[in-house]
């Protein structure tokens, strides 16, 4: 069998959903006949059943990789026992950042107070850890910025996932040390400023990703989103860079692996 020509890492999906429980075994399959290789599995959705479930994928197949938190949608119902389960599947060698976690003012399901308690204390936790966080930011880039910087972020580093800011936000995390991944809403219409955002990048601080099962890109938009699509954003990102689709698909790759220390992967 030859090799897919291209090669792509989805570096945030939620293939751990419900979505995915009739046919994640194919979605996993086709990403990697896409040359969707490997997968960061994002178990941060609600209860941390999510996490478990992002762990036990990780465990089992070695080109998936999980990260654990509770997003800041649901940051107002964590309890200790969350926490707990946090804390204990930081350390698992499979888990390879804290995350995601951050503050979404745009949509407001928790309290602001409780996001920015959470987010201040999953920092911590990847600090202590020495793990990156990946960090979800909507409406809320300077304060984040403020609470990145407060917490000492930039001792482990993080992604700013499923970028939505002004170009001048991308470059203010890039000058803090941080990688900023683009999702399928780069590829829409009228998302003009986060493709000006892409150019503010660069090259190797940039990451794609699904954020799949929402936000499948032009032009599968409306699909149930799977992390074999991620190909259609890297390709309105190489456009933007000015650079050819295998040149940012291998930038992307190596950045990714870096940002999570992933260990060498094996001959596909
Ligand atoms: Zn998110
Ligand atoms: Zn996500």
């Amino acid at each position: 069998m030859t090799a897919p020509a291209l090669v792509l890492t989805d570096s945030h999906a939620h293939v751990d959903g419900p979505e995915f429980d009739a046919d994640r075994d194919q979605v996993l399959a086709r990403a990697r006949a896409a040359g969707v290789r490997r997968i960061v599995v994002i178990g941060a959705v609600g209860e941390p059943a999510s996490a478990e479930r992002a762990v036990a994928l990780a465990e089992r197949d070695p080109d998936v990789f999980a990260t654990v938190a509770t997003h800041p949608h649901d940051a107002g119902k964590m309890t200790a026992d969350w926490w707990a389960v946090h804390e204990r599947l930081a350390t698992h060698p499979r888990v390879v950042a804290i995350g995601e976690t951050g503050l979404d003012y745009y949509y407001d399901h928790s309290a602001r107070d409780a996001q920015a308690d959470a987010f201040r204390r999953f920092v911590a936790l990847a600090r202590q850890v020495g793990k990156p966080v990946v960090c979800h930011v909507r409406d809320a880039h300077a304060e984040a910025r403020a609470i990145l910087a407060e917490e000492g972020a930039a001792e482990v580093g993080g992604v700013i996932h499923c970028f939505t800011g002004t170009p001048d936000d991308a470059a203010a995390y890039v000058a803090m040390g941080f990688h900023v991944s683009f999702s399928g809403i780069v590829t829409y219409k009228n998302a003009q400023p986060i493709r000006d955002a892409a150019r503010r990048v660069p090259l190797d601080r940039i990451l794609v990703e699904t954020d799949c099962p929402y936000l499948a890109p032009v032009p599968v938009r409306g699909r149930r989103n799977e992390p074999a699509y991620v190909v259609h954003t890297a390709a309105v990102v190489a456009r933007e860079a000015g650079i050819e689709l295998a040149a940012l698909a291998a930038a992307t790759v190596a950045n990714t692996a870096r940002i999570f220390r992933f260990p060498p992967a094996d001959p596909a």
